[in-house]
């Protein structure tokens, strides 16, 4: 199968026309239109108004098209007078047109008495067979979690052609129960999935942001539908997200990316950025500076993780265990945690992956426990790290880990604040020699250092 995206907008596109946010201002000379594909030049999914001119600018025809699936009736989704077009181009082949009700409604009267259009109204559950010279198509009917204008429903299709097969699920919010039962196991080539909402939040769900994208990713990797192999392409793509490589960065630590106006995708070949695989990240960053919810965000689209908390369970320390509570709220319900600061022999035996949550707590623990503060044995202390970094250079799995970047602040006032920092400097420094990927976060916004 071969995919052209004609667009990856939302209705309003990005960045927004009338709109003069930073957002905005940074996707500029980076347009995208409603989103809209071309699949190998004969089934189009979603024909908004502004998808025929995409085909033509993106230098292609829709002279072969055959089937035209609609998942709704948003204008953003149905432009009828594409069919009128058709007609004036004397266009004899048969055309199907698939979809809810109130989608093939507004197309209705756009059709010409003698054309041979087909109109096959879907609901959830349907499976449709699309034949013609061109190829054979499968595809099966699932609901979406978008809020319909005029009743009928919004859907999503699963596409097969051979042994390909992808998914169409642009709009739609967190996916209905139902929708992940059919499509548990499918090991899709490659899933467009909606992300409208960025950053937003407190929308009338209806649409991803990015807390719920990653959360329906695990869940497609969790029940099969997705795996490493799977292209995950992010779609309907607005302002409310960050500017575009921000973006491109945080869907990467999800083995994902943003789909682009006028890219052509070719299923089976491949190139996976294979989420899951073996790889480790350090994060840097100072005192609320963002890096343990930059840490959690990386892993959220992994069905399971184990999180090391090496910080204790803070029994003493009422501020320190209000923070923990905070954390673990923040960390979905699937995720592990092992509070522990034993934390080698986790690391080279881990199966699925490890947030290691953090490196200046672990430290502090170290030096407890070895006695270390006040002119003790450091050589013990500086063996358990050589430990942690061999460990963290065997991990099997994916591993992120979270450090303090403490060596910019003032000197510490006492032996015990100087010998933590020089030692926690170290550690960073050994940590991020052995890791494929190091990133500081700053006022919320990660700067990778490498990788
Ligand atoms: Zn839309
Ligand atoms: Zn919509």
């Amino acid at each position: 199968m071969e995919i052209l995206l004609l667009g990856t907008g939302s209705a309003d596109g990005w960045p927004s026309p009338f709109c003069g946010c930073a957002s905005c201002a940074a996707a500029q000379g980076n347009v995208r239109g409603q989103t809209a594909a071309l699949v190998d030049q004969t089934l189009m999914l979603d024909c908004g108004p502004e998808a025929p001119r995409a085909a033509v600018r993106a230098g292609h025809t829709l002279k072969h098209v055959r089937h035209i699936l609609f998942t709704h009736g948003h204008p953003d989704h149905v432009g009828p007078a594409a069919l009128l077009f058709r007609h004036w181009a004397d266009r004899a082949e048969p055309l199907d047109l698939v979809g809810p009700k109130e989608a093939l409604d507004q197309c209705r009267d756009w059709v010409g008495p003698a054309d041979l259009v087909r109109f096959l109204e879907v609901e959830p559950g349907d499976s449709v067979d699309l034949v013609s010279e061109r190829g054979a198509y499968r595809v099966q009917v699932l609901e979406a979690a978008h809020p319909s204008v005029l009743g009928g429903g919004a859907v999503l299709y699963d596409v097969s052609r051979g042994s390909h097969r992808l998914l169409w699920a642009t709009d739609t919010g967190p996916l209905p129960a139902g929708t992940h039962a059919a499509i548990a196991g499918a090991g899709f080539d490659a899933v467009f999935l909606e992300e409208t909402f960025g950053n937003l939040r407190g929308h009338n769900a209806g649409h991803h942001d990015l807390e719920s994208f990653p959360r329906t990713l695990a869940q497609l990797r969790e029940s099969g539908a997705a795996n490493a192999a799977t292209e995950v392409v992010a779609v309907h793509l607005s302002h409310y997200n960050p500017p575009p490589n921000e973006l491109a960065e945080i869907l990467r630590g999800w083995g994902a990316r943003a789909g682009a106006d006028g890219e052509i995708m070719k299923l089976g070949q491949g190139d996976s950025q294979g989420a899951g695989a073996a790889s480790r990240t350090l994060v840097l960053g100072g005192v609320r500076s963002g890096k343990s919810v930059h840490a959690e965000e990386l892993l959220a689209a992994e069905p399971a993780v184990t999180y090391l908390a090496t910080g204790g369970s803070g029994r003493d320390d009422p501020e320190w265990a209000a923070r923990v509570e905070l954390h673990q709220g923040r960390r979905p319900a699937a995720w592990r945690t092992a509070e522990t600061v034993e934390i080698a022999e986790l690391l080279r035996t881990a199966t699925i992956p490890i947030l290691l949550d953090c490196l200046g707590t672990w430290l502090t623990a170290r030096i407890d426990l070895r006695e270390a503060w006040d002119g003790g044995p450091i050589e013990l202390v500086e063996e358990d790290m050589r430990e942690l970094v061999a460990a963290w250079r065997a991990c099997p799995a994916r591993a992120v880990a979270v450090s303090n970047e403490v060596g910019s602040g003032v000197v510490p006032a006492t032996a015990s604040g100087r010998l933590f920092r020089d030692l926690l400097g170290k550690l960073n420094s050994q940590m991020a020699a052995e890791s494929e990927q190091v990133v500081l976060v700053v006022a919320g916004i990660p700067v990778p250092l490498r990788g």
